[in-house]
């Protein structure tokens, strides 16, 4: 059989199939229940249409140990189409929650965010991302009735640098006597080792991403993308999202990429590019150090200020890259390790980019998790693997407090177990947020394309959200939202995977 004949016998046994239960319901039930079957059966049907794009072909999905695998591949506007249209239900529920959120904490309507997307970040996207972004909603639309426009989605691609590195520097500028008590995020703990520190020798990567519970619970793609351009990737990411926005990946070139962001940043350019542009276009496109840093500085808009830990698995070297608006540090070594969880070290961009963080303050989030970093990896020294890593993903010492506890000082984060919250990051007590997915590889697994990754707490605890918002009302606005988030088994994926293989 011919694939055009396998697919007009797909088509055709659709609609009989969609008629045989319009028929069976029309009898039965009222015409509400037969319309919603003709509703549904058009909608099959369209779907099978443009299963038949060309566009789609080469794409895939499945699902594995709680995450969705993406492949996707060609051009930019294929890899978009592609996106838009296997994750369609993912994006929709995904931007209904994130949209909520970004309106919720800026006091911003929708509006302001499209306005903000089209005027000022469109114009300084690179075509390839342009026709990109343009894909997922095509794909999108071929796949479901969605009203999401191109502004929609690049607002939305921006959700972590627009409401909390822009809209704080927006409200500075226009003096407003009352605005809400933004701050830049303190997501994820991570760290990248190389030499003498390592089992091996050789590179070993690790992170864990701190979000909310509401998006977190969603961050839950694994994408395997073959760009026409640019280098292979393998990273995970968030549905609708070019980038991988908690940032974890590598690419066939050898580069190793992973981040923390730094607390209290303040700034923002509002002619430069968007973070999460030039993040994806690094991890596509650069094949050593140098080049990653020069993509990231190129049009830096201060937006998602991180610390990016970086590795080069051709040359076993390391770097870290604080990469501040006003100032930046680049180190690097061959025999060390970094780490990361949200602090900002070099003198010149604490003062001039982050001058409110006191890395003395001992009981905050990130110095907590810092000297507990300082220690683990000490103690560790030689012997760290990417068995040993998931392990201190999933870490439950609190260094301030000297011992064993589930709260927002450890590694893995649990801060709805916290009556102090992060104040730093504007968190406020039992704030439903924390660690909620881990991941890690190494320089061996990465060549050939490799990692391993658990969605939920890296611990393997759960997050239930019923109990959770009925002992603490302040967050009822979260429930149309807030879901569940049940720890997924360690789980390995690599470029090219297939279900079940
Ligand atoms: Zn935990």
């Amino acid at each position: 059989m011919t694939d055009s004949v396998r697919r007009a016998g797909a088509i055709l046994l659709l609609l009989l199939g969609g008629a045989a239960l319009w028929w069976a319901g029309s009898g039965a039930t009222s015409a509400a229940s037969a319309n919603d079957v003709m509703v549904a059966t058009i909608a099959a049907a369209r779907e099978h249409a443009a299963e038949n794009d060309p566009r789609l072909k080469g794409a895939s999905r499945f699902e594995d140990g709680g995450w969705i695998y993406a492949h996707l591949e060609g051009e930019a506007g294929a890899i978009g189409y592609q996106h838009g249209y296997l994750l369609a239900p993912e994006i929709e529920d995904a931007f209904a929650a994130v949209s909520a959120g970004m309106m919720h904490s800026t006091e911003r309507d929708w509006e302001f965010f499209r306005k903000t997307a089209h005027e000022m970040l469109w114009p300084r996207i690179d075509a390839e991302y342009q026709q990109e972004l343009q894909g997922i909603v095509d794909g999108l639309r071929a796949r479901t009735d969605s009203k999401l426009d191109v502004d929609d989605i690049v607002a939305f691609n921006a959700f972590e640098e627009l409401p909390d590195y822009y809209v704080p520097w927006l409200n500075k500028q226009q003096k407003l006597a009352k605005t809400p008590n933004l701050k830049s995020p303190g997501n994820c703990s991570a760290f990248v080792a190389t030499g003498s520190w390592t089992k091996d020798g050789l590179i070993v990567m690790a992170h864990n991403n701190w979000t909310s519970y509401m998006n977190g619970e969603r961050w839950r793609i694994v994408f395997d993308i073959a760009p026409k351009n640019g280098y292979r990737i393998l990273m995970d990411g968030f549905p609708g999202v070019i980038a991988s926005d908690d940032d974890f990946g590598i690419n066939s070139d050898g580069l190793m990429v992973t981040e923390t962001t730094i607390t209290q940043f303040e700034g923002w350019d509002p002619r430069g590019k968007a973070e999460f542009v030039r993040a994806r276009k690094a991890l596509q496109y650069a094949g050593s150090i140098d080049e990653y840093t020069k993509i990231m500085l190129d049009g830096n808009n201060g937006g998602y200020a991180n610390d990016w830990l970086l590795g080069d698995r051709k040359t076993g070297e390391i770097a870290q890259l604080e990469l501040g608006l006003k100032a930046y540090k680049l180190w690097r070594t061959k025999d060390g390790v970094l780490a990361g969880s949200n602090w900002a070290r070099d003198p010149k961009v604490l003062k001039e980019d982050a001058p409110e963080f006191d890395p003395n303050n001992k009981d905050s989030s990130p110095n907590a998790r810092h000297a507990r970093w300082d220690d683990l990896l000490k103690e560790n020294k030689g012997k760290i693997d990417v068995p040993l890593a998931e392990e201190m993903l999933g870490d439950h010492t609190d260094s301030f407090e000297k011992k064993e506890d589930v709260d927002e000082r450890t590694l893995c984060g649990h801060v709805d177990a916290s009556p102090r919250g992060v104040s730093v990051w504007g968190w406020t007590p039992f704030y439903p947020g924390g660690a909620v997915q881990g991941k890690a590889t190494d320089a061996a697994m990465a060549r050939e394309m490799r990692i391993v990754a658990r969605m939920g707490h890296p611990c393997g605890g759960n997050f239930l959200a019923k109990p959770f918002l009925a002992a603490h009302p302040e967050y009822a606005w979260q429930e149309p939202y807030l879901r569940d988030m049940n720890a997924g088994p360690w789980t390995e994926f690599r470029s090219n995977q297939t279900a079940g293989k």
